[in-house]
Protein backbone atom coordinates (compact mmCIF):
# COMPACT_ATOMS: atom_id res chain seq x y z
CA UNK A 1 0.00 0.00 0.00
CA UNK A 2 1.19 3.33 -0.98
CA UNK A 3 2.31 5.63 2.01
CA UNK A 4 -0.19 8.44 2.55
CA UNK A 5 1.62 11.74 3.10
CA UNK A 6 -0.31 14.13 5.17
CA UNK A 7 -0.54 17.65 3.58
CA UNK A 8 -1.00 19.24 7.09
CA UNK A 9 2.35 18.60 7.75
CA UNK A 10 4.48 17.39 5.06
CA UNK A 11 7.81 18.50 3.99
CA UNK A 12 5.54 18.65 0.68
CA UNK A 13 3.46 21.67 1.84
CA UNK A 14 6.41 23.08 3.08
CA UNK A 15 7.90 23.15 -0.58
CA UNK A 16 4.77 24.59 -1.75
CA UNK A 17 4.69 27.48 0.86
CA UNK A 18 8.00 28.30 -0.27
CA UNK A 19 6.81 29.38 -3.66
CA UNK A 20 3.66 31.87 -1.98
CA UNK A 21 5.28 32.44 1.00
CA UNK A 22 4.78 35.82 2.82
CA UNK A 23 8.27 35.73 2.66
CA UNK A 24 8.10 36.36 -1.60
CA UNK A 25 10.24 39.35 -1.61
CA UNK A 26 13.44 37.88 -0.76
CA UNK A 27 12.56 35.77 -3.08
CA UNK A 28 12.24 38.19 -5.72
CA UNK A 29 15.59 39.85 -5.18
CA UNK A 30 17.75 36.40 -3.93
CA UNK A 31 20.84 38.53 -2.26
CA UNK A 32 20.84 40.84 -5.32
CA UNK A 33 22.97 43.61 -3.46
CA UNK A 34 22.02 46.29 -5.51
CA UNK A 35 18.09 45.87 -5.29
CA UNK A 36 18.85 46.35 -1.47
CA UNK A 37 17.14 49.51 -1.51
CA UNK A 38 14.35 48.43 -3.90
CA UNK A 39 13.85 45.68 -1.45
CA UNK A 40 13.75 48.13 1.79
CA UNK A 41 10.99 50.53 -0.45
CA UNK A 42 8.89 47.86 -1.34
CA UNK A 43 8.90 45.65 1.73
CA UNK A 44 7.61 49.35 3.58
CA UNK A 45 5.24 50.06 1.02
CA UNK A 46 3.44 46.76 0.99
CA UNK A 47 3.52 45.66 5.03
CA UNK A 48 0.41 46.23 7.14
CA UNK A 49 0.34 48.19 10.64
CA UNK A 50 0.51 47.73 12.92
CA UNK A 51 0.82 44.18 12.85
CA UNK A 52 -2.85 42.74 12.66
CA UNK A 53 -3.82 45.91 11.13
CA UNK A 54 -5.94 48.37 12.88
CA UNK A 55 -8.65 45.82 13.34
CA UNK A 56 -6.66 43.27 15.43
CA UNK A 57 -6.73 46.01 18.43
CA UNK A 58 -10.61 47.35 18.29
CA UNK A 59 -12.96 45.48 20.29
CA UNK A 60 -15.79 45.36 17.87
CA UNK A 61 -13.81 43.91 15.10
CA UNK A 62 -12.73 40.89 17.65
CA UNK A 63 -16.04 40.47 18.44
CA UNK A 64 -17.46 39.76 15.00
CA UNK A 65 -14.18 38.33 13.84
CA UNK A 66 -14.63 35.79 16.71
CA UNK A 67 -18.30 35.58 16.13
CA UNK A 68 -18.86 34.77 12.71
CA UNK A 69 -14.92 33.23 11.27
CA UNK A 70 -16.79 29.61 11.29
CA UNK A 71 -20.34 30.71 10.12
CA UNK A 72 -21.82 29.31 6.95
CA UNK A 73 -24.10 33.20 6.59
CA UNK A 74 -21.76 35.71 5.12
CA UNK A 75 -21.89 38.55 7.33
CA UNK A 76 -20.45 42.19 6.66
CA UNK A 77 -19.22 44.70 9.40
CA UNK A 78 -18.79 48.02 8.90
CA UNK A 79 -17.23 50.47 11.20
CA UNK A 80 -14.26 53.10 11.34
CA UNK A 81 -11.24 53.46 12.99
CA UNK A 82 -12.96 55.65 15.63
CA UNK A 83 -15.39 52.36 16.71
CA UNK A 84 -18.39 55.68 17.02
CA UNK A 85 -20.63 54.05 13.66
CA UNK A 86 -20.98 50.66 12.53
CA UNK A 87 -23.62 48.72 10.88
CA UNK A 88 -23.53 44.50 10.36
CA UNK A 89 -25.21 42.95 7.25
CA UNK A 90 -26.42 39.49 6.80
CA UNK A 91 -25.90 38.34 3.27
CA UNK A 92 -26.64 34.23 2.01
CA UNK A 93 -24.13 31.54 2.26
CA UNK A 94 -21.76 33.23 -0.87
CA UNK A 95 -22.08 37.13 -0.59
CA UNK A 96 -23.54 39.84 1.25
CA UNK A 97 -25.45 42.56 -0.89
CA UNK A 98 -24.69 46.01 -0.68
CA UNK A 99 -27.84 48.18 -1.34
CA UNK A 100 -26.89 51.65 -2.09
CA UNK A 101 -27.73 53.08 1.49
CA UNK A 102 -24.92 51.17 2.40
CA UNK A 103 -22.98 52.24 0.05
CA UNK A 104 -23.30 55.32 1.03
CA UNK A 105 -22.85 54.37 4.62
CA UNK A 106 -19.69 53.22 3.54
CA UNK A 107 -18.55 55.95 1.67
CA UNK A 108 -19.28 58.62 3.99
CA UNK A 109 -16.91 57.13 7.19
CA UNK A 110 -13.66 59.00 7.69
CA UNK A 111 -11.32 56.49 8.14
CA UNK A 112 -13.45 53.50 7.22
CA UNK A 113 -12.62 49.48 7.98
CA UNK A 114 -15.02 46.44 6.98
CA UNK A 115 -14.33 43.10 7.75
CA UNK A 116 -16.15 40.00 6.12
CA UNK A 117 -16.41 36.35 7.17
CA UNK A 118 -15.75 33.92 4.00
CA UNK A 119 -17.92 31.05 4.74
CA UNK A 120 -17.69 27.28 4.05
CA UNK A 121 -18.30 26.63 0.24
CA UNK A 122 -20.10 23.52 -1.00
CA UNK A 123 -19.06 21.40 -4.01
CA UNK A 124 -20.35 23.07 -7.48
CA UNK A 125 -23.85 21.96 -8.54
CA UNK A 126 -23.08 19.45 -11.32
CA UNK A 127 -20.47 17.23 -8.79
CA UNK A 128 -22.74 18.40 -5.56
CA UNK A 129 -21.66 16.01 -2.81
CA UNK A 130 -22.97 18.61 0.32
CA UNK A 131 -19.50 18.83 1.37
CA UNK A 132 -17.98 21.78 3.07
CA UNK A 133 -14.33 23.12 2.12
CA UNK A 134 -11.60 23.35 4.36
CA UNK A 135 -10.34 26.44 3.18
CA UNK A 136 -11.94 29.48 2.70
CA UNK A 137 -9.79 31.85 1.31
CA UNK A 138 -8.16 35.26 0.88
CA UNK A 139 -9.91 38.28 -1.05
CA UNK A 140 -12.13 37.40 -3.92
CA UNK A 141 -11.00 39.87 -7.14
CA UNK A 142 -14.38 41.74 -6.12
CA UNK A 143 -13.52 42.17 -2.52
CA UNK A 144 -10.24 44.23 -3.51
CA UNK A 145 -11.99 45.82 -6.32
CA UNK A 146 -14.94 47.12 -3.93
CA UNK A 147 -12.01 48.16 -1.38
CA UNK A 148 -10.57 50.54 -3.62
CA UNK A 149 -13.61 51.75 -5.07
CA UNK A 150 -15.05 52.57 -1.43
CA UNK A 151 -11.11 54.19 -0.49
CA UNK A 152 -11.24 52.72 2.99
CA UNK A 153 -8.44 52.41 5.41
CA UNK A 154 -8.34 49.11 5.84
CA UNK A 155 -10.31 45.47 4.98
CA UNK A 156 -10.93 42.31 6.94
CA UNK A 157 -11.33 39.15 5.38
CA UNK A 158 -11.89 36.09 8.55
CA UNK A 159 -12.21 32.08 7.32
CA UNK A 160 -12.09 29.55 9.92
CA UNK A 161 -8.03 29.66 10.00
CA UNK A 162 -7.06 33.06 8.85
CA UNK A 163 -7.59 36.70 9.05
CA UNK A 164 -6.39 38.76 5.92
CA UNK A 165 -5.77 42.19 6.04
CA UNK A 166 -5.47 45.01 2.80
CA UNK A 167 -4.86 48.39 3.70
CA UNK A 168 -4.85 51.70 2.10
CA UNK A 169 -1.57 52.34 -0.08
CA UNK A 170 0.67 54.63 1.88
CA UNK A 171 0.58 56.95 -0.14
CA UNK A 172 -3.20 57.37 -0.02
CA UNK A 173 -5.63 57.23 -2.01
CA UNK A 174 -5.70 60.22 -4.20
CA UNK A 175 -1.67 59.63 -5.14
CA UNK A 176 -2.67 55.96 -5.78
CA UNK A 177 -5.56 56.27 -8.24
CA UNK A 178 -3.80 59.08 -10.16
CA UNK A 179 -1.01 56.29 -10.84
CA UNK A 180 -3.10 53.55 -11.31
CA UNK A 181 -5.88 54.85 -13.07
CA UNK A 182 -6.71 51.65 -14.93
CA UNK A 183 -6.50 49.65 -11.71
CA UNK A 184 -9.91 47.42 -12.45
CA UNK A 185 -8.59 45.47 -15.50
CA UNK A 186 -4.50 45.67 -14.32
CA UNK A 187 -5.31 44.20 -11.08
CA UNK A 188 -8.01 41.25 -12.68
CA UNK A 189 -5.81 40.49 -15.33
CA UNK A 190 -2.15 40.14 -13.67
CA UNK A 191 -3.82 38.56 -11.04
CA UNK A 192 -5.72 36.01 -12.78
CA UNK A 193 -2.84 35.08 -14.19
CA UNK A 194 -0.07 35.07 -11.36
CA UNK A 195 -3.21 32.51 -10.34
CA UNK A 196 -2.85 30.24 -12.47
CA UNK A 197 0.85 30.27 -12.67
CA UNK A 198 1.05 29.63 -8.75
CA UNK A 199 -1.59 26.65 -9.39
CA UNK A 200 0.66 25.03 -11.84
CA UNK A 201 3.30 25.26 -9.76
CA UNK A 202 1.87 23.57 -7.06
CA UNK A 203 0.03 20.98 -8.91
CA UNK A 204 3.68 20.13 -10.06
CA UNK A 205 4.75 19.92 -6.60
CA UNK A 206 2.08 17.47 -5.80
CA UNK A 207 2.43 15.41 -9.48
CA UNK A 208 6.67 15.50 -8.65
CA UNK A 209 5.67 13.90 -4.66
CA UNK A 210 3.00 11.43 -6.51
CA UNK A 211 0.97 12.60 -3.27
CA UNK A 212 -1.63 10.20 -2.34
CA UNK A 213 -3.95 13.08 -0.60
CA UNK A 214 -7.43 13.27 -0.37
CA UNK A 215 -8.43 14.94 -3.74
CA UNK A 216 -10.97 17.05 -1.90
CA UNK A 217 -8.80 18.02 0.60
CA UNK A 218 -5.91 18.97 -1.77
CA UNK A 219 -7.71 20.96 -4.72
CA UNK A 220 -9.03 23.18 -1.41
CA UNK A 221 -5.61 23.63 -0.33
CA UNK A 222 -4.70 24.57 -3.74
CA UNK A 223 -7.33 26.88 -3.97
CA UNK A 224 -6.53 28.40 -0.68
CA UNK A 225 -2.90 28.94 -1.58
CA UNK A 226 -2.68 30.02 -4.95
CA UNK A 227 -5.46 33.29 -4.03
CA UNK A 228 -3.65 33.99 -1.22
CA UNK A 229 -0.15 33.76 -3.26
CA UNK A 230 -2.25 35.77 -6.31
CA UNK A 231 -3.20 38.57 -3.82
CA UNK A 232 0.24 38.74 -2.69
CA UNK A 233 1.37 39.23 -6.03
CA UNK A 234 -1.04 41.83 -6.70
CA UNK A 235 0.47 43.27 -3.45
CA UNK A 236 3.57 43.59 -4.47
CA UNK A 237 3.21 44.90 -7.80
CA UNK A 238 0.20 47.64 -6.99
CA UNK A 239 1.96 48.64 -3.70
CA UNK A 240 -1.23 47.64 -1.83
CA UNK A 241 -0.30 46.16 1.88
CA UNK A 242 -1.41 43.10 2.70
CA UNK A 243 -0.96 40.21 4.86
CA UNK A 244 -2.74 36.74 5.81
CA UNK A 245 -2.29 35.88 10.37
CA UNK A 246 -3.18 32.41 11.33
CA UNK A 247 -5.75 32.59 13.60
CA UNK A 248 -4.94 31.57 17.43
ZN1 LIG B 1 -15.19 38.19 0.15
Amino acid sequence: MAETINIDDSYLKNAAKKLISDEVIDETYINDQSNINEKRLLREAISVYPVGGYGSKMDIIKKFEKKYRKNPIEHLLITNKMEDEFKIIKGDNERVVISSDTRSFILSLKDGITVHNHPPNYEDEINFTGRQTEIYGSFSLDDILTFIDDRIVEDRVVDAKYTYVMQEPKIGWDNWLGIYSNYKTDISDYREQKKEEIQEKIESIFNTYKINEDEYKQSDWIHGESTHGANLEVSKKFKIPYARYVFT
